[in-house]
């Protein structure tokens, strides 16, 4: 019997019974605010990662849109970002009043380009916003000495890496700040929610006091043993709303638990897809995936580039497998035209990516029906 169509989902959270038991204990605290499940999260993912200060916020976006504010930057200040990413990464400079400089990216990795970088650089160019697109790493050790001899900041825009490495130092570490997402389709997840690292203790004490509208005193840490709460603070900053709840950090600590299982099965997917894409004429993989022997592999994405993709898409439509474009670069998009700059690679490239089922929910059945598809779409599929 013909096997009946699949329907096999771009992402999917790794949730199971113990992320509820973690979230239960919160309702049994009756407290769901800001409060010592956020602080243990953060605790832990400092352990994690290796850096000094976690800071949990409700989106990987707040996290970046503070990371922006906490230099002070004059406005107008540019700040240089990829074209090839998500509109987060853009629109936390604008919301400082910044102005985001769009660099082209390398063709092979995706990041962006190092070697474009001087041609960027004007008077007023304060800092690298990089992202390592897809969990590729970009060159940290070329962008940082590429920053320090141009006096910029960096900031590293982790949300598509959980863990991952880059000659064997921590993404997120390198720069003066990373920022990481768990938003429901990143790796691991509290549903929605970001994480601003940083060893700078005086980023540190402004981002604290700035996800938490600048009260430098949250609730929980003006509460005492029996709930209540001291009156007094003080506000010496413009801050937001930005903070984490402990709701989203019980599951965030269920999932923590679960991360070098979730970057294990991923990396054994990827490895699996790569089998596949060799044999293939008429595809080639999205990425190097050059860390992807290493112990501390954390890639988001899997995709294929292809100079068919219409023909692709519709294929895998038929047989049921989603698909998604990571991304129209930004610099395109209606509204940022107004800071255009030509990114020619990015543009030609991003005609022909395609990203593919890949999260750690996922089985490898599912992942080998994809496979056996894009075998079948290489060798005999001709598009009309
Ligand atoms: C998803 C994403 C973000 C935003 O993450 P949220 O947690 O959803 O705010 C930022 N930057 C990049 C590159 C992303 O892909």
């Amino acid at each position: 019997m013909e096997s009946s169509k699949k329907s096999i989902r771009l992402f999917k959270p790794l949730v199971d019974k113990n992320d509820v038991l973690e979230f239960q204990k919160v309702f049994e605290d009756q407290w769901l605010g800001l409060g010592s499940s956020v602080y243990d999260l953060e605790s832990q993912w400092s352990q994690t990662i290796g850096n000094k200060f976690s800071i949990a916020t409700n989106s990987a976006t707040s996290a970046l849109h503070l990371a922006c504010e906490s230099f002070k930057f004059p406005a107008e200040s540019e700040i240089l970002v990829p074209s090839l990413t998500f509109v987060s990464s853009v629109t936390s400079i604008i919301y400082s009043n910044l102005r985001p400089v769009f660099v082209d990216i390398c063709p092979v990795s995706l990041n962006l380009d190092i070697n474009l970088l001087s041609k960027y650089i004007t008077a007023k160019t304060k800092a690298i916003l990089v992202v390592h697109y897809g969990g590729e790493p970009a060159k940290m050790d070329a962008l940082c000495q590429f920053a320090k001899d141009f006096n910029l900041r960096v900031i590293e825009d982790c949300a598509h890496t959980q863990g991952g490495s880059y000659l064997g130092k921590k993404l997120g570490t390198w720069g003066d700040i990373g920022c990481f997402s768990f938003e429901e389709k990143k790796g691991m997840t509290t549903g929605d929610g970001g994480m601003l690292i940083t060893d700078s203790e005086e980023i540190n004490t402004y981002v604290r006091k700035a996800r938490w509208l600048g009260i430098d005193k949250d609730t929980w840490s003006r509460a005492d043993q029996k709930g209540a709460v001291a009156r007094n603070y003080i506000i010496d900053v413009l801050g937001f709303k930005y903070n984490m709840n402990n709701l989203a950090a019980s599951l965030g600590l269920a999932q923590l638990k679960k991360l070098s299982l979730i970057n294990s099965t991923k990396t054994k997917y990827i490895k699996r897809y790569l089998q596949t894409i060799k044999k293939c004429n008429r595809l080639q993989a999205l990425l190097p995936y050059s860390q992807i022997n290493s112990t501390d592999c954390s890639y988001w994405l899997f995709g294929v580039r292809t100079s068919e993709r219409d023909a692709l898409i519709s294929f895998l439509d038929s047989k049921g497998i989603s698909h998604g474009i990571h991304f129209t670069p930004i610099n395109e998009q209606p509204y940022f035209k107004k800071f255009a700059h030509i990114t020619p690679v990015a543009s030609s490239i991003s005609k022909k990516i395609l990203t593919l089922p890949l999260s750690a929910a996922h089985t490898l059945e599912e992942i080998e029906y994809v496979c056996d598809a894009l075998e079948e779409f290489d060798s005999e599929y001709v598009s009309s």
